[in-house]
């Protein structure tokens, strides 16, 4: 009889697809059954799309009866139409201030694309469902945190539309805006045929703030926005002239690791077709976070594809053996794995706040106006800013991103490309404070991808537990 068994503690990124199955007497690892041998059903067991009501029907079910491994999220923006937009965190303990290292998944940036949404809710789905009992899932939930907002763009979602509502207040006869053209980093560029549905100004639409506030508030190490179709996994440069990310290497080995488990097509983004604004690019430059588009299913119409949405997550049917659900575990893996990332460790007084801060400028591309002007690149002044609470022992192990950035392409002066090894030595500021925000001392912290760092934070110890104001 063969066996199939968990790559959980092994890495999944090492392993090809044949080295999962092994003979019953090789094995010691936990038995998990394939993607082929479990049930051909969805985690929640759905067989039709989910419409608006039913994700946020689902959400706060799921946070309810899971108490303390789902939160429930509503980002800090309403749509234009003013409805809210919803997410949820998952992790094991979900509510501690715990430093893990994030996944970030979305869906539906793009109003018309279902299946984005749907495997968003799903993967959600999977981890809960597997959180005690899958020793790989257990494993990933104790080392990181994964924040899903399936529906992006609620307003584009309800009239089943690619995009936004825009600045109208009904979408009637609006051509609204492409909020996947709308993020800052690189806007308003003569690449591809954008320029009509980017939006008034870099960043501007409150879908797309949301998304930034929650990049730049959480240590999301690995980022996946889901969009359909064409089965491909995409990653910078949106438009080839930027040339290759910074940190190329890593972004192709992670698109192949990701790739050889749900046989998509891994790809520089600009040679599919060339845009700017996109999620992954601003993604990226912002935090180092490595930033992929998933087009999954290879069917762009809702009509009748709930089957192909089932096989495609699965790995069944006419895609037997190629699961992106698997793909999403190969990324989640990669989310929690510290050499992809950096850690920051010390020890402070117990309660105390601690702060990481960054401010820099990211660049807009020169702005295409009618006519064919180019108008000078605008400057996007970025905060990132992320926050731990000391615990009872005093001991904290900060999973963030490395405060080394890489180059951007698009600068004051125009687009420069940039290419693998561009970096610019930059530190994240850390401070110590009371409760009461207080700040007791601020030191720098230095460090790169795979890298961590010790700090000593004797000064916030001596004044903490001294005299002086308490918070
Ligand atoms: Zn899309």
């Amino acid at each position: 009889m063969t066996l199939a068994l968990s790559v959980g503690l092994l890495g999944s990124l090492s392993l090809p697809a044949a080295a999962a199955t092994l003979t019953e007497s090789t094995g010691t690892a936990a038995i998990v059954r394939s993607a082929s041998e479990r049930a051909a059903a969805l985690p929640s067991g759905r067989t039709t799309y989910r419409t608006i009501t039913d994700y946020n029907d689902e959400m706060l079910a799921l946070s309810k009866q899971h108490p303390d491994l789902v939160k429930h999220i509503t980002l800090p923006h309403k749509t234009r139409q003013g409805r809210e937009v919803y997410g949820i965190e998952v992790t094991h303990d979900v509510n501690a201030s715990d430093g893990k290292p994030v996944l970030l998944m979305m869906g539906m940036h793009h109003g018309n694309e279902w299946p984005s949404g749907e495997h968003t809710m799903e993967f959600a789905y999977d981890l809960v469902n597997n959180a005690k009992k899958d020793r790989q899932v257990k494993r990933l939930l104790d080392q990181a945190r994964v924040i899903f907002v399936p529906v992006v763009n609620v307003d584009g979602f309800v009239i089943n539309r690619r995009t936004s509502c825009g600045l109208s207040p009904t979408c009637a006869g609006n051509a609204g805006i492409d909020i996947n053209r709308n993020y800052p980093f690189g806007w308003g560029s003569n690449a591809g045929s954008n320029a009509t549905s980017r939006g008034p100004g870099p960043g501007s639409e409150p879908e797309v703030q949301n998304i930034m506030d929650l990049t730049t508030t959480n240590q999301a190490t690995v980022l996946i926005t889901n969009h359909t179709s064409g089965h491909t996994l995409l990653r910078p440069p949106l438009e080839k002239r930027a040339g290759d990310a910074p940190d190329e290497a890593a972004y192709s080995a992670l698109t192949d690791a990701m790739a050889a488990k749900n046989g998509y097509t891994g790809m520089k983004s600009g040679f599919d077709y060339e845009t700017t604004g996109e999620t992954p690019d601003w993604s990226y430059y912002a935090t180092r976070g490595l930033g992929f588009t998933f087009e999954i299913m290879k069917t762009q119409s809702t009509t009748n594809t709930y089957p192909e949405v089932i096989e495609d997550y699965l790995g069944t049917g006419r895609y037997e053996g190629k699961s992106n659900r698997e793909a999403f575990m190969v990324a989640l893996e990669y989310a929690a794995d510290p050499a992809g990332h950096s850690v920051i460790k010390g020890k402070a007084p117990k309660g105390a706040v601690l702060k990481i801060t960054k401010n820099f400028d990211l660049w807009t591309a020169p702005i295409l106006q009618t006519g064919g002007v180019l108008d000078p690149p605008q400057a996007i002044p970025t905060h990132l800013e992320s926050s731990l609470v000391a615990p009872t022992n005093g001991k904290f192990t900060w999973h963030v991103n490395p405060s080394v950035r890489p180059v951007p392409a698009y600068t004051a002066n125009g687009v420069v490309a940039t290419g693998p090894g561009n970096f610019l030595r930059e530190s994240w500021t850390l401070t110590c404070a009371r409760p009461s925000g207080e700040v007791l001392e601020t030191v720098n912290v230095t460090v790169d991808r795979g890298e961590q760092v010790d700090v000593r934070l004797q000064e916030c110890k001596k004044r903490f537990n001294g005299k002086g104001p308490k918070g």
